[in-house]
C-alpha cells in the first residue's frame, strides 16, 4: 500500500514537472517570438518613416518642378507675345528702307527721353503719379517698344531672341554675383 502511494506521488511529481517544464518552454518561446516581433515591428517603423521622407521629398521635388514648368509654360507664352507684337507693330512702319536702322534707333532714343521727361516732371514735383499719369508714361513705353521692334527688324533679329537672351545674360550675372557694376561683358 505504501509503495503503491509513493508510486503515485513519485508519478504525480513527475508529471507535474514535465508539465511545468513544458508551460516554461511555451513561455520562453512565447517571450522569443514577442521579441522578434517587436524587433519586426521597430523595422517596419524605420522603413515607414524612411518612406514618409522620401515621399515628403519627391512632393517637393515634384512642387518645384511644377513651379519650373509654371514659369516655363509664362516665359514661353511671353516670348510668343512679344514676337507676335513685332510681327503686328512693324506693320505701321513707315520709314524710308534707306533710313532702316538709323531711323529707329534715333527714335528710340527720343522716345526713350519722353520717358524720362515725364518721370522728371513728376520728381520736380508737377504731379503726382495718379492713374491718367502713369498710363502716359506707359504710352511713351510703348513708343520705346515700339521702336525697339522696328530696330531689331531691321537688324533681322526677334525681340524673343533678344529677351532670351537678356534674361540668360542677366541670370548669369546674378549667379556670379556681378548684376551690379560696369561693363557689357562681365
Ligand atoms: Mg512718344
Amino acid at each position: 500500500m505504501i509503495l503503491t502511494c509513493a508510486v503515485i506521488i513519485i508519478c504525480t511529481v513527475i508529471i507535474c514537472a514535465a508539465f511545468h517544464c513544458r508551460k516554461r518552454a511555451n513561455w520562453d518561446g512565447l517571450k522569443h517570438q514577442n521579441r522578434i516581433l517587436l524587433k519586426q515591428m521597430d523595422n517596419l517603423a524605420y522603413r515607414h518613416s524612411k518612406l514618409e521622407q522620401k515621399l515628403t521629398d519627391l512632393k517637393a521635388h515634384n512642387f518645384k518642378q511644377s513651379e519650373q514648368l509654371t514659369t516655363l509654360k509664362m516665359q514661353k507664352a511671353v516670348m510668343f507675345g512679344i514676337d507676335e507684337y513685332q510681327d503686328r507693330a512693324i506693320l505701321s512702319a513707315i520709314y524710308p528702307d534707306n533710313y532702316a536702322v538709323v531711323y529707329p534707333a534715333l527714335a528710340l532714343a527720343g522716345e526713350a527721353g519722353e520717358v524720362a521727361n515725364k518721370v522728371k516732371k513728376y520728381v520736380r514735383g508737377d504731379f503726382i503719379l495718379d492713374d491718367d499719369r502713369r498710363d502716359a508714361i506707359g504710352k511713351e513705353i510703348g513708343g520705346v517698344l515700339w521702336y525697339c521692334a522696328a530696330l531689331a527688324r531691321d537688324l533681322n533679329l526677334n525681340l524673343s531672341d533678344i529677351a532670351r537672351q537678356n534674361l540668360r545674360v542677366l541670370e548669369d550675372r546674378k549667379q556670379r554675383g556681378v548684376i551690379q557694376g560696369d561693363g557689357d561683358e562681365r
